[in-house]
């Protein structure tokens, strides 16, 4: 069975806002996945995303860092941006499961193919693509969850 799927036309950022708000709205928890090339508005969107949440303040990007930790309303949340892990058993070091096993957190990670094979499955795979100036998104489910997540998105359109 095809895994059902969203797709949406990002024209500029007030509409990758909109994407932001209808996702932290109905994707509240689990492990996302975003995937794109660099600038395909991964961060962008992750920033739009905890602001929705009701994040105030910054949103660094964790190039560096690889992980940024917040709080939101008491639930922990973990950017991640793996594109300089270096092993991904680092992850484990960096205590990924610890995160896993909080029952309500939510995981965005970037680049999770860099953290093959010990990064988490995801419930929810946004894959964003460049086309001119405009940027499209594909939300695909890959859990029970995320049939849930995706079909809220279809319905909110
Ligand atoms: P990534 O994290 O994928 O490397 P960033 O989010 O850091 O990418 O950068 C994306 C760039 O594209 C930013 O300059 C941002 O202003 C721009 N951008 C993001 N979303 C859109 C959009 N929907 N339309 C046009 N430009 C966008
Ligand atoms: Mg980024």
């Amino acid at each position: 069975m095809l895994a059902p799927t969203f797709l949406t036309v990002l024209p500029d950022e007030a509409a990758s806002i909109r994407l932001a708000v209808q996702l932290a709205q109905h994707c509240t928890q689990g492990v996302v996945y975003l995937v794109g090339d660099l600038g395909a508005g991964k961060t962008t969107l992750t920033r739009y995303w905890l602001q929705a949440l009701g994040h105030q303040g910054n949103v660094k990007s964790p190039t560096y860092t690889l992980i940024e930790p917040y709080e939101i309303h008491g639930q922990p949340i973990y950017h991640f941006d793996l594109y300089r892990l270096n092993d991904p058993y680092e992850l484990e070091l960096m205590g990924i499961r610890d995160y896993l096993e909080q029952p309500n957190a939510l995981l965005l990670i970037e680049w999770p193919s860099k953290g093959e094979p010990v990064v988490p499955s995801a419930d929810l795979l946004i894959q964003l693509t460049v086309d001119g100036k405009q940027r499209h998104a594909t939300m695909t489910a890959q859990s029970a969850y995320g049939e849930q997540v995706v079909q809220a998105l279809q319905h909110a359109e």
